[in-house]
């Protein structure tokens, strides 16, 4: 195809994730397998709003929940439409054209697309041997944005409290830390905003909050970080009726615990399970697996899907070779998604 009309910073991007579905089950987003937010259902099944009028234009109702929640102010919250657009804001409001921004190897694909849309390079900088990162290295290129998600995607972990703190401390430039998968973790960077400037925590509803459809995400920073980044997103961008679903979904923590609670049962089953059909699992923070798989990864993930199961294939990838990776099901998912491994494996 000839691309010559596009932008040339933008000339090499490709089209994202978007599997033809057939009814399968989808163990392949890391969304929480209890089903839609009950708050959030509730709230859409009586919604009787003004269509006709605009939304606030920052979300001030879901930020006043969240400074709520966390005991923190409406100041300290940006938010967007998804945290995918914390991520477009970010760089659009703290890079110039041509800037360097850094990001961990394996880490969030998208995080690269958003720093190209910005016009801008990525670095990419190898994780160690367990995943954890190399702080010097992670300092080396001086990214004008530092970049992470803690838990890390695709891997599972998180990583050290103590070498993100020594990252804030070392770098000139903004650190992200990516909390979409937070929830399921013990640690957060949240609580830690007013005292680094340069932090920026990136939340989402699309994960345990279990709403991706609504697509809500938000940045949690100090006052004048965020500011900043609330005059360059664009206004309105988050629509009346996924504003109120999140506002009723903050205020239902108990569907967060159950989850988180779900999860934490489940994880070393579906690891132990995988380790028995002859994967070696990685370690995991989230609500997720990586793991490497005893048969070819792309056959693995197109028998299974044949089979109405569907987890994603991260196998081509550097430093994740025949790798796959699956959300944590419930106790019935779970044992579908093993037993339909153990067929294609029989097959293979
Ligand atoms: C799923 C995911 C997100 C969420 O993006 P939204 O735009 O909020 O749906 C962000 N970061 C990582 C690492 C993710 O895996």
């Amino acid at each position: 195809m000839d691309r010559s009309r596009m932008r040339s910073t933008v000339m090499d991007l490709q089209m994202y994730y978007n599997p033809e579905l057939h009814g399968e089950v989808r163990l392949d987003t890391n969304t929480n397998v209890l089903g839609s937010n009950p708050a959030a259902a509730a709230y859409l099944r009586d919604f009787r709003g003004d269509l006709n009028g605009y939304p606030n234009t920052y979300s001030d109702g879901l930020r006043d929940a969240l400074a709520n929640l966390y005991g923190l102010e409406r100041d300290n919250f940006v938010i967007g439409s998804g945290s995918d657009e914390m991520l477009d804001v970010s760089f659009k409001t703290f890079t110039e054209w041509g800037d360097g921004s850094v990001s961990p190897v394996p880490s969030y694909t998208l995080y690269e697309y958003f720093m190209k849309l910005n016009g801008g390079k990525c670095v990419g900088v190898d994780l160690d041997e367990d995943f954890q990162l190399d702080v010097d290295a992670m300092l080396k290129p001086k990214g004008k944005v530092i970049i992470m998600p803690s838990p890390n995607n695709p891997t599972g972990n998180c990583f050290r409290p103590k070498d993100v703190e020594e990252i804030l401390n070392r770098t000139e430039g903004i650190v992200i830390v990516d909390e979409a998968y937070g929830e399921y973790a013990d640690d957060t960077m949240v609580d830690r905003v007013n005292e680094f400037d340069n932090l920026i925590v990136l939340k989402t509803f699309s994960k345990a909050y279990a709403m991706a459809a609504l697509r809500v995400g938000y940045a949690v920073a100090s006052r004048s970080t965020a500011e900043m980044m609330n005059c360059v997103k664009i206004p309105y961008s988050v629509n009346m009726v996924s504003e109120g679903a999140a506002i009723a979904a903050v205020k239902d923590q108990d569907f967060i615990k159950r989850s988180k609670q779900m999860v934490k049962e489940q994880r070393p089953l579906l690891s132990a399970g995988l380790k028995r059909l002859g994967f070696e699992p990685f370690p995991s923070d989230s609500n997720f697996i990586l793991a490497k798989a005893p048969i070819d990864h792309a056959e693995l993930v197109a028998k299974l899907k044949q089979k109405g199961v569907l987890i994603r294939d991260f196998g081509s990838k550097r430093r994740t070779e025949n790798c796959i990776r699956t959300t944590v099901g419930t106790e019935e998912l779970n044992k579908l998604l093993l037993s339909k491994i153990e067929e294609v494996l029989s097959e293979c």
